[in-house]
């Protein structure tokens, strides 16, 4: 878990990292982010000379935001979790947003990241595996079951490689840092060896190294003009392992993205600007959105948001 107490520009005045102690069961983890939440809070209180003022926690899986309910992770093991109404009772009853990771990320990166200002942009990271963030006018998309983005599992090779979602050939097959490390360690024939090692070998002018990396960025190329053929996008953010490949990557992305695109406008391909604090700063950016919409003005919530800090985690990031 990452945490920080953030001001309301979204810079962290204060940062924590703790193991979410997933190994002893959900009913843990819950405990331990409620525990956090609240030293941190403390922290706050007596560092700043006053306690956050709102919270925003985001979270892997299914989060139904609306009803503040961590609806099921399949790492972390809960289900039907009502964590907003649990942090708000611990945290003295501020209120408190709750986010699903990906779209928490997206919405920092949208803002403060590398998509600020864009009025449209979608949000890809590719990690263990390949999530999306729709974001529309300074908001992430969720869609009506909180489904929306999943372009990790969009088909991009009909009967391919079988996804545990239960359909075969998606994307996050070919196209994640997982996916990749795999398929270069069996070529490579080093079990060890990873994406990262992949790039290498790529940029060293190995030939088996760049037919699996080309064979990466072909997917990832059907799989955003899919994308961007529905979304029209002004930006399109791609972060995540893979994306620390740098121009590796993008170079041949941007080729691959040009070359499949007819009618459609091709978005500015860039890299992520937040690297593993965006879910973090996205969840600081939730919680002062709460104080900054909390009217009427003389109600509690808002008198002390003046130079208030909000507490934000995140557990780590996971495929649903
Ligand atoms: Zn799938």
């Amino acid at each position: 878990m990452k945490a920080a107490l953030a001001g309301p520009g979204g810079e962290l005045l204060h940062q924590a990292r703790r193991a979410t102690g997933r190994e002893r069961g959900p009913e843990a983890v819950v405990a331990g982010i409620l525990d956090f939440a609240a030293e941190l809070r403390a922290y706050g209180a007596d560092r700043f000379g006053e306690p956050a003022g709102a919270a925003g926690v985001a979270v892997p899986g299914i989060v139904d935001a609306e009803r503040g309910v961590a609806v099921y992770a399949a790492n972390l093991g809960w289900r039907d979790v009502p964590l907003r109404t649990l942090l708000g009772e611990r945290l003295g009853g501020i209120p408190v947003a709750l986010g699903h990771d990906v779209r928490t990320g997206g919405l920092a990166e949208g803002r403060i990241g590398a998509g600020q200002g864009a009025d449209r942009f979608l949000f890809v990271p590719l990690g263990t595996g390949i999530a999306g963030a729709i974001g529309i006018d300074g908001r992430v998309e969720a869609g009506a079951h909180g489904f929306a983005g999943e372009i990790g599992h969009v088909v991009v090779r009909p009967g391919g490689i079988a996804c545990p979602c239960g359909q075969r050939g998606c994307l996050e097959r070919f196209a994640s840092a997982s996916a990749v490390s795999q398929a270069w360690a069996q070529v490579c024939g080093d079990p060890g060896a990873d994406a990262a090692d992949c790039a290498k070998a790529v940029e060293s002018g190995d030939a088996r190294a760049l037919a699996v990396w080309q064979d990466a960025v072909d997917a990832l190329a059907d799989g955003l003009v899919t994308a961007l053929t529905l979304l029209d996008p002004r930006v399109l953010i791609i972060g995540g392992g893979l994306a620390e490949a740098g121009e590796t990557l993008f170079t041949p992305l941007r080729d691959a993205v040009r070359r499949r695109v007819t009618f459609q406008k091709l978005p500015e391909i860039v890299p992520a600007a937040l690297g593993d604090t965006a879910g973090c700063l996205g969840a600081g950016l939730m919680a002062w959105d709460l104080l900054d919409t909390a009217a009427p003005p003389a109600s509690p919530a808002s008198t002390s948001t003046a130079s208030t800090a909000a507490t934000a985690a995140t557990p780590p990031e996971v495929t649903t």
